[in-house]
């Protein structure tokens, strides 16, 4: 699929409709993590220089099409500002004449933050009129929001069709790292796939095995594998009546030349906490009363074995329980290798989902990978092989 760039547009003395994700954490009336606001940097800094008008539109929360005066934007003003480097200008509501006023006050290369699209019904429902409303202020539309693109919304993906559209910087990034990885991967391609349970990635794991050649499933999930194929796993943490679902995922994986390795050793402890006594047994020796809370190293140098002789990497989900130590050692350990084959210019790796990014960041190696997608939920459907609504809508 092709869509513009900013590289595609003039945008001198025109007014740009630049929808963001800067849906932030908040306390106490600060921004608390500005890294989504940081990131839309690059695209509003290019589009002032060339002379262009920015209005920025976004979500705060989830006030369900009312006006929730906790849930107004102007909040993440000082650190927009401060990120910026210039006054951003606030419109009480993202249409009408609070927002026209605002549009008609703006000088080239100036920058407004209109209030939480989400105040309005028609922005979740895709409302023709919200879109049209939104379409007026401006002349060029700039979807910067990947993290939003799964949704269907007014400003996400209906005003795309009214007005010429583009990608933004982020959004570019994100889908030519996206297609490097499963579009049109350098092979062999690998995915690790781990986290908890097999039932929230059944799509997840059906669409990498018709796409990639080696598929490594770790965490608990990996748990619901081995018991799918007649290993008992203990006190595990495992999907028992997801069996059948697995075995058709293996057949599956088969039938397309995708093979699927499953931990061959396993960290076992009695107790779901840190710095439980632990010890590691072969795959199929888990006691009774015991836990797999992580991939045992034979399991680690299997991995990093697959890594080394792949081009491309794609992972979602951690290999063991990671938040508490020891049972973070194989998540940090495969990281570790995946990024220096990342360093070396032999693996273009891509990894993504909340507790992925969490487990990475804790590993110290997240930026020595290719590229982390932190946009959560449009990141795994757009694993499981999906279209995004938002990015379909800027398509030519
Ligand atoms: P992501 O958010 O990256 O998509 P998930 O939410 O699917 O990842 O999975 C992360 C969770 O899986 C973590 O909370 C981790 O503790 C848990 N997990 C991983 N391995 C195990 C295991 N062996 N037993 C229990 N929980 C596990
Ligand atoms: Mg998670």
């Amino acid at each position: 699929m092709s869509w513009k760039t900013l590289d595609d547009m003039d945008f001198k003395g025109k007014t740009a409709l630049v929808r963001v994700d800067i849906n932030v954490p908040v306390e106490a009336g600060r921004v608390t993590d500005a890294t989504r606001i940081e990131k839309i940097v690059p695209t509003v800094r290019d589009i002032r220089a060339r002379g262009g008008k920015v209005v920025l539109l976004a979500h705060f929360g989830r006030p369900k099409g009312k006006v929730v005066p906790e849930m107004s934007l102007r909040v993440t003003l000082p650190a927009l500002e401060a990120a910026l480097g210039t006054p951003v200008a606030f419109a009480e509501d993202c249409v009408g004449a609070p927002a026209k006023k605002a549009v008609a006050a703006l000088a080239p290369g100036e920058v407004l933050l209109l209030e939480n699209t989400r105040f309005h019904a028609g922005e979740e429902s895709n409302d023709p009129t919200l879109a049209a409303g939104l379409a007026a202020l401006g002349q060029i539309y700039v979807n910067d929001a990947f993290s939003a693109a799964h949704r269907a919304h007014a400003s996400t993906e209906a005003i795309a069709h009214l007005m010429p559209a583009c990608a933004g910087r982020l959004m570019e990034a994100e889908l030519k790292a996206l297609d490097a990885a499963l579009g049109d991967p350098e092979r062999p391609v690998a995915a690790v796939v781990g986290g908890a349970k097999v039932s929230t990635k059944l799509d997840l794991l059906g669409n990498l095995v018709e796409k990639v050649d080696h598929l490594i499933i770790g965490g608990g999930m990996a748990n619901t594998f081995l018991v799918a194929r007649g290993i008992e796993v203990g006190a595990s943490l495992a999907e028992r009546d997801m069996a059948e679902t697995a075995r058709a995922i293996m057949a599956k994986a088969k039938e397309a030349g995708c093979s699927i390795e499953l931990p061959v050793d396993v960290v076992v402890a009695r107790e779901f906490r840190a710095g439980a006594a632990s010890r590691t047994v072969a795959a199929d020796a888990c006691p009774a009363d015991a836990m797999i809370l992580d991939a045992g190293p034979d399991t680690v140098d299997m991995i990093t074995e697959v890594f080394a002789r792949c081009r491309t990497l794609i992972w979602n989900g951690p290999l063991g329980a990671f938040e508490i130590t020891p049972f973070d050692a194989a998540t940090n350990a495969a990281a570790r290798k995946a990024a220096e084959l990342t360093r070396g210019g032999r693996l273009v790796s891509v990894a993504g989902g909340g507790d992925t990014v969490a487990a990475l960041n804790k590993a110290g190696v997240a930026g020595d990978f290719t590229f982390i997608s932190t946009a959560g939920g449009a990141f795994l459907e757009w694993m499981e092989g999906k279209t995004l609504p938002g990015v379909a809508a800027l398509g030519a």
